[in-house]
This record gives C-alpha cells, sequence and structure tokens, in this order.
C-alpha cells in the first residue's frame, strides 16, 4: 500500500531532533499542526483526509457518512497499533469503560468500528453529534500529527437530524478550524458553483487573510465534457493566498470494487497528464502534490519553531555559564567559603527538616508506611491516646494495690 513518502521523509527529522534534545535533558515542544477538512457533504473529505495518510480506513461514501467529528492522532511509535475512544472530555467516566482497545487491527475492522461508533452515538438514521471519536493510529511510519475529519455542510435535515442541522454542523466546524494551529483544506468539488463553496467561506471567516486555508478542488474527473477547472486551479478565479490543488480521488464504484490507493494514484496521474486543460500544470496538482504541499507546511512549521527552542536553550546555557563561573575562583580552604558552605549546609539540614515534617519535601514519597509529620501525628493521636487508654485498664488490674511507686535515679553529684 502506498504511504505518505513525503511523511515518512519528515519523520527522521523530527527523531533526530527529539534524540538531541533527551540527550540534552530538555523536553522538547514541538506542537505539530493540526489538519482539518472542511466542505458539503460527499465533497469528498474522507477521502482527502484518506490520501493525505496513504492507508485505506475511513468510511467514505454518498449521503452523510461522517456524523461525529473524527479526531484522528498519528503517533510516532514503535509499535503498531490502534485505539478508538469516545472523548473523556464530553464523556463520563463510565463510558469510559466502553474503551475498546485492540492490537492489530485490519484497516477494514477500523473502518467497521468507527461506523459501529457513530452509530453507537448519533443512532443509525442520519443523526450527527458533535462528540468526537477519537481514533489513536500508533506507527512506525507516522509523524505526531492530528488530522480531523468532519461532518459535511448540509442544509435540509433528513432521518433524525435536528431542523438546525445546518447551525449546529457550522459551529461544530468552527469549533477545530477557529485554532490558530489548524491547517484548513477547504474542499470543494470541481462540478459545483466554486463561488457558492461552503468551504472557502467558512474557512474565510476563521482565516480572512488566507494564511492557513488550503483549497482543494475533488471531483475532477465528473466534470461536464467541454467544461474544466482551469482558471480555478491557476489561482485566477477566486485567488487563494496558498492556491487551489486539484485531486481526483477514488470514485465510488471504485470502492466498491476496492481499488486500491496505489491504481489510484497512478490513474489520477494518467488523468492529469493527458487532459488537455492540465496537462501544463499537471505537476502541481493530485494526491502526491497535495501530500508533499501539506509536509512543506509542517517542515516550516518545525521550521518557525525551532527559534523559540533555540532561545530556551540558550538561557539554560547562560546559567549554567554563571554557574561554572562561580566556581571558577573557588578555593576549598579558603575560611571564608568553609563558613558559607557550613551555613549553608545548616540552612539546606533545617529546610529538609521541615519539608520531611510537614510531609512535602523528599522527591520520593513512601508509599508503604507512614513517615515524617504524618508519623507523628500518628503517633500523637492515634497510638499515644491508645496507650493512655491502656494504662487505665492496667489500673483496674491492680485493684486493691497500690501503684507502685516512682522509682527515680539521679546521678550523685
Ligand atoms: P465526504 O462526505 O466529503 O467525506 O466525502 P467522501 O470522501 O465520503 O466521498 C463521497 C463520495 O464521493 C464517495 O462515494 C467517493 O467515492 C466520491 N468521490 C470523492 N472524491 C471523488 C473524486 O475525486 N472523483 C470521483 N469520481 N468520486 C469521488
Ligand atoms: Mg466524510
Amino acid at each position: 500500500m502506498a504511504g505518505n513518502m513525503g511523511m515518512e521523509q519528515l519523520i527522521p527529522i523530527v527523531n533526530k531532533l527529539q534524540d538531541a534534545f533527551t540527550q540534552l535533558g530538555v523536553s522538547m515542544t514541538l506542537d505539530l499542526p493540526q489538519i482539518a477538512v472542511v466542505g458539503g457533504q460527499s465533497a469528498g473529505k474522507s477521502s482527502v483526509l484518506e490520501n493525505f495518510v496513504g492507508r485505506d480506513f475511513l468510511p467514505r461514501g454518498s449521503g452523510i457518512v461522517t456524523r461525529r467529528p473524527l479526531i484522528l492522532q498519528l503517533i510516532n511509535g514503535n509499535t503498531a497499533f490502534i485505539y478508538i475512544f469516545p472523548d473523556l472530555m464530553f464523556q463520563n467516566m463510565q463510558s469510559f469503560c466502553t474503551v475498546k482497545a485492540k492490537s492489530l487491527w485490519t484497516l477494514k475492522e477500523v473502518r467497521r468500528e468507527i461506523e459501529a461508533e457513530t452509530d453507537r452515538v448519533t443512532g443509525s438514521n442520519k443523526g450527527i453529534s458533535n462528540i468526537p471519536i477519537n481514533l489513536r493510529v500508533y506507527s512506525p511510519n507516522v509523524l505526531n500529527l492530528t488530522l480531523i475529519d468532519l461532518p459535511g455542510l448540509t442544509k435540509v435535515p433528513i432521518g433524525d437530524q435536528p431542523l438546525d442541522i445546518e447551525q449546529q454542523i457550522r459551529s461544530m466546524i468552527l469549533q477545530f478550524i477557529k485554532r490558530e494551529s489548524c491547517l484548513i483544506l477547504a474542499v470543494t468539488p470541481a462540478n459545483t458553483d466554486l463561488a457558492n463553496s461552503d468551504a472557502l467561506k467558512l474557512a474565510k471567516e476563521v482565516d480572512p487573510q488566507g494564511l492557513r486555508t488550503i483549497g482543494v478542488i475533488t471531483k475532477l474527473d465528473l466534470m461536464d465534457d467541454g467544461t474544466d477547472a482551469r482558471d480555478i486551479l491557476e489561482n485566477k478565479l477566486l485567488p487563494l493566498r496558498r492556491g487551489y490543488i486539484g485531486v481526483v480521488n477514488r470514485s465510488q464504484r471504485d470502492i466498491e470494487g476496492r481499488k486500491d490507493i496505489n491504481a489510484a494514484l497512478a490513474a489520477e496521474k494518467k488523468f492529469f497528464y493527458s487532459h488537455q486543460s492540465y496537462r501544463h500544470i499537471a505537476d502541481r496538482l493530485g494526491t502526491p502534490y497535495l501530500q508533499r504541499t501539506l509536509n512543506q507546511q509542517l517542515t516550516n512549521h518545525i521550521r518557525d519553531t525551532l527559534p523559540s527552542l533555540r532561545d530556551k536553550l540558550q538561557k539554560q546555557l547562560l546559567t549554567l555559564e554563571k554557574d561554572v563561573e562561580q566556581f571558577k575562583h573557588f578555593r576549598p580552604d579558603d575560611p571564608a567559603i568553609k563558613t558559607k558552605a557550613m551555613l549553608q549546609m545548616i540552612q539546606q539540614l533545617q529546610t529538609d527538616f521541615d519539608r520531611t515534617i510537614e510531609g512535602s519535601g523528599s522527591a520520593q514519597i513512601n508509599t508503604m508506611e507512614l513517615s515524617g509529620g504524618a508519623k507523628i501525628n500518628r503517633l500523637f493521636h492515634e497510638r499515644f491516646p491508645f496507650e493512655i487508654v491502656k494504662m487505665e485498664f492496667d489500673e483496674k488490674n491492680y485493684e486493691g494495690k497500690l501503684p507502685l511507686p516512682l522509682e527515680i535515679f539521679m546521678a550523685s553529684e
């Protein structure tokens, strides 16, 4: 199966950075941006996302298939396994028990599980829900990255959908794409009018300057004979700062005929290179180009994040240098230093002692038995009264007998 080559090439870079930081004992905060798809129903959003990963696992099809947000977290790790679970933030602990964790899912099982999980919350009659499905994919072949598949914009409620479905889906989408760290793939099918594209309208609301919006035109193969999307793809019609990328995803028939991603990519390439309206820009069209563009965005992001990481390191270096400076003129037998060191040690001992009594001090907390202040507390409030009561008891056993006189030994002068 075709993976995402560009993404796989980025992995070693990120890993190298991570290694370097681990060696230095610095935690690396390299949050990669999220990528979300926006567009009308059946525009090809799930198909585009799936093509980005290069794996075949999202439910796709006609009608409203994606009915809950799907938050797909790709996590780079040595073991390959997948978790699907409803988000804890929205659900109580009880539903957390429905966690489904299983190793070695086949992609088909993943797809089926997503469908079942969608139906579990929304019912099977086209209802929607903004409770996300979380899908975590651990694999050595992915970058730490979050992709968000969203339900498509619709206008007319069907089945069990609420009357204000349009409003509900809009606010659901906005909730994700309003974040500054979210790249927006605004998906519009070529066989509809771009000027009416809900995807572009919505993207413009949260990203008016088009800094993080990429136009994606799908279904170029389904345009009426004699029409083409050349003006759009050349970024002349409704220019976007980052332009448009045209793709040809698998059709419903391809999906039913189980055309695999490799075959689909080859067909897409052939389509662009043999089409007279697209031939001249064919190297800037298609799924591999979309992948490359997104990978470029990720690379840029990493590059943009590096200066702040470097600043952090430099600050640490400075403090270390200051420490070293202190010790440069250090003469261990200088009485002034000795006194200072002793005072510091006494002070340290005092703080340690205080902390132990408070029970807030030591790095390791003994969970097997009480220690420090807690032990004193217990002795005083439990053990001591108990011993007192026991003494009273003992007294009763001495009925009639005089208590033994206390013997006091004093050191002779
Ligand atoms: P979503 O609702 O936006 O997530 O759309 P899907 O990815 O589920 O796709 C909806 C339907 O359109 C599916 O049957 C896909 O096979 C089909 N489809 C998506 N993109 C293309 C395309 O570029 N060409 C063709 N012929 N069909 C497509
Ligand atoms: Mg979908």
